[in-house]
């Protein structure tokens, strides 16, 4: 499953919303720009009003005038452009910010079943390469296609306003430009497309080969990764070829279809003044225009080629918007207790693969309920339901009956919260990391959050909550990092608690340590612990054992071993260990 790419009308729909909603920013930069394009036309037509008043005989008193005016108009045109310039990259900077910050905003909203089905690579590529090319494009490209666009026309405009007749010449590259440009434009949406989504494709396999390493290195599918590497390379490779072919059409063909006015308006000119139709001075002014509008022209094209490619990018951006929540929260909904109960629990990562099979299962308030059974039977995954991490592909889990997925996740996570070992410390100050739970914690509340876990090397620490820690700053141990995690679980204060091998990890010492913590953590709240070590479903109400998707048997420790079925096998085996 891919993420999904925006279609050209909610491109445009996106494009046009921007545009409108920096229409006075956009109108300032035209303005200015149209004001410095107009100076700068000054220049060949002074030349030209001298070329004839020479060929007439003139003073040079004339000459001088005409010099002045001259400078005058190259420094406004100076000053105008300074402006004109500062203000469009202003615009783009802040266009690009908001885009940046929108994007940030759907992507960390994105369902997680979402993103683990699409694989991390494809959403790498759009943070990445994509949002850098939409950078380029936003931050140069929409100023100076306003730039250009506006000096073509007006060089346009003052030829015909000096002499239509000689005008016409420049007409001569439009024919061999059009369909060069056309040409190109009709093929180049799809084949940057196609090399934006093989890069995705690269990144992806590269990025699972790297976090893979070891898996890969133990069941020795060295050969195997780098075979796709290769093919995904190769595919990049020929995308990027073809987007290179094109551009090998277009460059020369806009090269000759830019000579050819110059050329066409000496000749054509020539002519003209032959028939006294048209001046020298006239013809002069023309051919440096034809001269001077090329440059635009060429950047105007190369522009409307960076532009595809900020477009598709930009697809794939806003694409990303289009992704359908996994759930729609009911603010109205209060659950009227803590009592959390599952029934009827379905769930299938893939279509048509349940992995569970019909759960039912109710959690007395203030119970401990431990869940063991098989690798691969399902219990990590009935953990994911029962912290409404994933919404149920059938069934529901309820908090004082209301569905946990109509609860918005803020206040879902102040009911049950599920612990793993993948905690993640984030760059910032310890506190940062800690207010995240609760950002109106204050620094007595955090404290007394670090010292229920037993977390009383914050003490020693050099700026105490204000220290930076995560990459960069100071590095925490695992154990640490755990602590934190569970600081966090404190001031979160959910009635119910996931714990999916939230130690299993840990060296065995730091786990004892680390299980004190989690024990005061644990203190008055309903817990489901996935148990890896049966010790802990000993010490359970109940224990629950989970086999292929159902729960089998469930019930006190001393009644499931007693009434001898698949539970007492399990703990006769360990036992005997
Ligand atoms: P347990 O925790 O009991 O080891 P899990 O809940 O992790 O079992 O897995 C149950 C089944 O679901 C397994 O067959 C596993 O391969 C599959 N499974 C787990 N996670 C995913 C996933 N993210 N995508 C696809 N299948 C998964």
């Amino acid at each position: 499953m891919k993420l999904p790419v925006a279609d050209s009308a909610a491109l445009r729909a996106h494009t046009g919303m921007l545009l409108r909603r920096h229409r006075g920013g956009l109108g300032r930069v035209l303005l200015l720009h149209t004001l410095a394009a107009t100076a700068g036309l000054a220049g060949p037509w002074l030349l030209g009003r001298m070329v004839d008043a020479v060929a007439r005989g003139t003073t040079t008193s004339f000459v001088d005038q005409a010099v002045l005016l001259l400078v005058v108009a190259v420094l406004t045109q100076t000053v105008l452009i300074r402006y004109a310039q500062r203000d469009a990259m202003v615009l783009g900077e802040t266009v690009f910010a908001e885009l940046r910050e929108q994007f940030l905003g759907t992507v960390t909203r994105l369902p997680l079943s979402t993103v683990e089905r699409a694989g991390t690579g494809d959403l790498v590529a759009r943070t990445t390469n994509d949002i850098d090319r939409v950078q380029h494009t936003i931050r140069f490209g929409v100023p100076r296609v306003l730039v250009t666009a506006a000096t073509i026309v007006l060089t346009l405009a003052a030829a015909i306003a000096v002499s239509w007749q000689v005008a016409v010449a420049l007409l001569a590259g439009v024919p061999l430009l059009l369909v060069t440009t056309r040409w190109y434009l009709k093929r180049a949406a799809a084949g940057y497309l196609r090399e934006s989504a093989s890069y995705a494709r690269l990144n992806g396999t590269i990025t699972e080969s790297v976090e893979g390493a070891r898996t890969v290195d133990a069941l020795g599918l060295g050969r195997r990764r780098r075979e796709r590497v290769d093919a995904d390379l190769r595919e990049a490779f020929e995308a990027e070829s073809y987007t290179l072919r094109l551009r090998t059409v277009l460059f020369p063909g806009v090269d000759v279809s830019f000579v050819l006015p110059v050329v066409a308006t000496v000749l054509w000119g020539a002519w003209l003044v032959s028939t006294g139709s048209a001046t020298v001075g006239a013809v002069t002014t023309i051919a440096v225009y034809a001269l001077q509008v090329m440059h635009p022209i060429g950047e105007l094209i190369y522009w409307l080629d960076e532009i595809q490619v900020g477009a598709t990018s930009l697809a794939r951006i806003i694409g990303v918007q289009a992704v359908a929540p996994d759930r729609v929260a009911r603010p109205e909904n209060r659950p009227a207790d803590e009592h959390v109960v599952a029934s009827a629990v379905r769930y299938a990562y893939r279509e048509g693969h349940d992995v569970l099979h019909g759960v039912d299962l109710d959690l007395g308030v203030g119970e401990r309920l431990a869940v063991v059974g098989p690798s691969g039977a399902g219990k990590s995954t009935l953990g994911r339901m029962l912290a409404g991490i994933h919404p149920p592909t059938g069934g529901t889990v309820t908090v004082g009956d209301v569905p946990l997925v109509d609860l918005p996740l803020d206040e879902l996570r102040g009911h049950v919260a599920l612990v793993t070992q993948e905690h993640h410390v984030f760059v910032g100050t310890l506190e940062q990391n800690l207010r995240l739970a609760r950002p109106d914690a204050d620094d007595a509340e955090l404290r007394r959050a670090l010292a229920a876990v037993d977390a009383d090397w914050v003490d020693g620490l050099p700026d105490g909550l204000a220290t930076e820690v995560g990459s960069g700053g100071l590095e925490l141990s695992p154990a640490q990092a755990q602590q934190v995690a569970l600081a966090r679980l404190v001031l979160l204060d959910p009635h119910t608690l996931v714990l999916d091998e939230a130690t299993s990890l840990l060296d065995p010492r730091a786990a004892r340590h680390l299980e004190r913590s989690l024990s005061a953590v644990l203190e008055g709240r309903t817990v489901v612990a996935i148990a890896h070590r049966l010790h802990t479903a000993h010490d359970a109400d109940r224990v629950a054992v989970v086999d292929a998707g159902r729960i089998t048997e469930i019930g006190p420790h001393d009644e499931l071993v007693a009434a001898g079925g698949e539970y007492a096998a399990l703990w006769r085996s360990w036992h005997q260990e």
